[in-house]
């Protein structure tokens, strides 16, 4: 994974606040998954 093109991360906005999440090696199973950069965007989803 990390031959050839090792400078790039893959991103998305946190469907909550918009920021971009730059791809994060805790999440490589499930980024697809991955919805909110942050529990607190996550937790304020359901408010
Ligand atoms: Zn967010």
């Amino acid at each position: 994974m990390h031959k050839g093109n090792k400078s790039y991360l893959p991103e998305k906005p946190c469907v909550f606040c918009g920021k971009p999440m730059t791809w994060r090696k805790k999440w490589e199973k499930n980024w697809d998954e991955v919805k909110y950069c942050s529990d607190r965007c996550r937790k304020n989803k359901s408010k």
